[in-house]
């Protein structure tokens, strides 16, 4: 075991460890290139009996993990949404992991709860939301979804199912479009309102919903004895960072007093920018909203930020009480157990601070601008591209596209192709990038949001794309 001593010299190693690797991750293989099982068999089935040295420890960690591992940090690292960090960020999870507290109520750590209302509400106005909303910090938007949901469900069951759960007399149903994150159908099932009660609306040809088919969806339901509970609306979908319109959704659930919960998962950083708050237009009617600065704002997983206007009814559904955890500042301060699901809490402020104090809102910015910008560029360049097809609108950071070689019209031939690209181009360990289906068609996708991504990644990235498309064909 090692004392304080050892501590202190390996924390030192470590470290030049971190900064070696983040220096240099853009040259290992970005996903893992390890088979099924390998890492598994090579961890001895039994626990050692006795401790082991940490540089022993160490190297495994370097033999064995790291090939296992897919780099997210690496500026070659374009799929699914990126979960960066920065360096302010690892730092602040250095402290946070040193002082291991637990921050479930005020007391247990005041900093703590007292940093998150203030990095809350600077994160609100930065991002342009509301005053009228309070915010949260979740694990993830998964949770902060589910919050809303069972928020959702007490508030307009008058707090009654907590109570004495569901009487079977209740038909209440949730939308959200087809392009819709899968966490709201596991949220939905989580809450007991059934699968079958998401009512999943077709989308428009931006793969936005489609509001006439919603507003339709609403009334026949009104008319067939159910109750409207929550509509979900995508700010940026997972597929193609399509837009749900505010606007109209907004009105439709204020005329049939509809909780109106957005996922702007990925797309919330966005947000930062001034020039891209026309997509909260109409937010001053929604309820709860949820963005990742985990996903796109340097902040090391997990940190979800959830904003809700009516903060009784969260507090009211999931606030418990059992005398051991009674405190004499009740009250008076934000004691977080009450804001959502879990008792124990990790000091997630912490990062989120240093991170918006080391770059400040503009730093953030002018990165933010960047990935959009870079990301427009590629697009450009794909349009122009007699073999290749962009997805269009493009939006934010996201470039969708498909390889459509002369002479190939079919799409199961088309799918076979991007499927192969995709693969060639992953196994290579030079880039990674992930698909998606749009009408069909295998569509890759690439995200241009990794902290350390230059201009240059991009371009050399989409270079690649083009010369293993064409040997492969
Ligand atoms: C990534 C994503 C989620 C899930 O985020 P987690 O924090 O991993 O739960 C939900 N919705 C959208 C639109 C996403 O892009």
């Amino acid at each position: 075991m090692i004392d304080s001593k050892d501590f202190r010299k390996h924390a030192h190693d470590f470290v030049d460890w971190m900064a070696d690797y983040l220096e240099n991750v853009g040259d290992l293989p970005v996903k893992s290139q390890v088979n099924p099982g390998e890492i598994f068999s090579a961890i001895p089935d039994e626990p050692p009996a006795s401790g082991e040295s940490m540089s022993t420890v160490f190297e495994d960690f370097k033999n064995i993990i790291l090939p296992g591992m897919t780099h997210w940090q690496s500026p070659n690292y374009f799929a699914y949404f990126t979960a960066n960090s920065s360096y302010p960020s690892v730092l602040a999870e250095m402290l946070t992991a040193t002082l291991a507290a637990q921050c479930m109520v005020w007391e247990t750590s005041p900093a703590a709860a007292e940093l998150e209302e203030k990095v809350m509400n600077w994160l609100r106005e930065m991002t342009g939301l509301p005053s009228s909303f309070e915010g949260v910090i979740q694990d993830t938007a998964s949770t902060a979804t589910l919050v809303a949901l069972l928020t959702a469900r007490e508030k307009f069951s008058e707090y009654r199912i907590n109570e004495t759960g569901y009487s079977g007399n209740e038909h209440f149903r949730i939308y959200c479009s087809t392009e819709a994150h899968s966490s709201i159908e596991k949220a939905v099932k989580m809450a007991g309102f059934g699968r079958a009660n998401l009512v999943k609306i077709e989308t428009d040809a931006a793969l936005a919903i489609n509001t006439d088919k919603l507003k339709q969806a609403v009334e026949d339901d009104i008319s067939n004895g159910f109750t409207p509970l929550c509509v979900v609306a995508a700010l940026g979908t997972t597929g193609t960072v399509a837009i749900d319109p505010l606007q109209p959704v907004g009105e439709l659930c204020e005329e049939h007093n509809i909780w109106l919960h957005v996922d702007a998962a990925y797309a919330g950083t966005a947000l930062v920018l001034p020039e891209h708050r026309y997509m909260i237009k109409g937010i001053g009617m929604a309820d709860s909203f949820v963005f990742n600065p985990h996903k796109w704002m340097f902040t090391n997983f997990d940190c979800s930020a959830y904003f809700v206007k009516d903060v009784g009814a969260l507090l009211r559904t999931f606030e418990i009480l059992p005398e051991y955890l009674k405190t004499g500042s009740r009250g008076k301060v934000n004691d977080y157990r009450d804001w959502g699901i879990q008792l124990g809490r990790r000091f997630r402020a912490l990062k989120l601070w240093f991170v918006i104090r080391d770059y400040g809102v503009e730093g953030i910015r002018e990165k933010v601008r960047n990935h959009i910008a870079w990301a427009g560029e590629l697009a450009g360049a794909i349009r122009e591209h007699p073999e290749f097809t962009l997805f269009e609108p493009q939006n934010l950071g996201l470039v969708c596209f498909h390889y459509t070689p002369r002479g190939i019209s079919d799409n199961e031939t088309l799918n076979r192709i991007n499927s192969s690209l995709m693969q060639t181009l992953n196994s290579s360990g030079k880039v990674y990038l992930t698909h998606t289906k749009v009408n069909g068609l295998v569509t890759l996708r690439m995200v241009i949001g990794q902290t350390s991504v230059t201009r240059e990644h991009v371009q050399s990235a989409w270079k690649l794309i083009r010369e293993t498309a064409s040997e492969l064909n």
